[in-house]
């Protein structure tokens, strides 16, 4: 069947409509536009150092290192700039899912590097969660999108219910002490058992400042959550 359905619309990338060899990739041009995130970076968080550096095999960012992690565990596929965007914005505003397909494919890709001898694994994924409000307006929950394919490729249940967020005025024009205030007390634990004791994957579309995973971090831990890793597809890096 799949053979039939690529015989009449064969997979294109959604960037260019160029001819590719599966649906949710990019063809090797579009593909060599985007910003990935290689090696080396932030054992913990991620954070791209630059590529000629050779920092052993866990190196550390200065946030990281002195403890102040947003979470136990973050990674993200690429950098938030032009690029990135093109794929990020139709998806998120006009619901382009062939473009959410690329990103999860992505962030599948990044979730590579995380490291089960270390770490607990992930029992369940959590998308962060959108103020119904927004859900109404938009249609569907962008990272709740994401977050399928990542979960039925770790094999882990994704819970949409467990956790609320009240809404709020966009962020978009804040800093990042705003975003901080802005994002305070927003999301609620509504079934706590589901929380107790598990390792939980939080996923969304961008990190800006990490307030949102931050956040979202503190109210699952105060509901018992034993670790709280994060993915996004992209993120925003400036100079720490
Ligand atoms: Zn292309
Ligand atoms: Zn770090």
């Amino acid at each position: 069947m799949t053979k039939i359905l690529d015989f009449l619309f064969p997979p294109s990338c959604p960037l260019c409509g160029d001819n590719v060899g599966a649906d949710g990739t990019l063809c090797a041009a579009c593909w060599g536009k985007i910003n990935w995130i290689g090696n080396p970076k932030c054992w913990v968080c991620g954070y791209p150092f630059p590529a000629d550096m050779d920092l052993g095999p866990r190196p550390l960012c200065p946030v990281c290192a002195a403890g102040k992690s947003e979470l136990d565990w973050l990674r993200s596929a690429c950098v938030y700039d032009a690029a990135s965007r093109e794929i990020m914005l139709p998806f998120k505003h006009s619901g382009t899912l062939k473009f959410g397909r690329v990103m999860s494919n992505a962030m599948i890709g990044a979730m590579r590097d995380f490291d089960a001898s270390t770490l607990p694994a992930p029992d369940l994924i959590i998308p962060v969660p959108l103020a119904y409000f927004r859900i109404w307006k938009r249609g569907y929950n962008q990272a709740a999108v994401l977050a399928r394919p990542i979960a039925a490729h770790l094999e882990i249940p994704v819970d949409v219910s467990s956790v609320r967020r009240t809404y709020r005025r966009d962020m978009g024009h804040l800093n990042q002490r705003q975003r901080r205030e802005n994002i305070k007390g927003v999301f609620h634990v509504r079934r706590p058992k589901n929380i107790v004791g598990k390792n939980i994957l939080i996923v969304d579309d961008v990190m800006t400042t990490g307030a949102t995973f931050s956040e979202l971090r503190r109210v699952l831990k105060r509901a018992g959550a034993a670790n709280v890793y994060g993915i996004s597809f992209c993120r925003v890096v400036k100079a720490i």
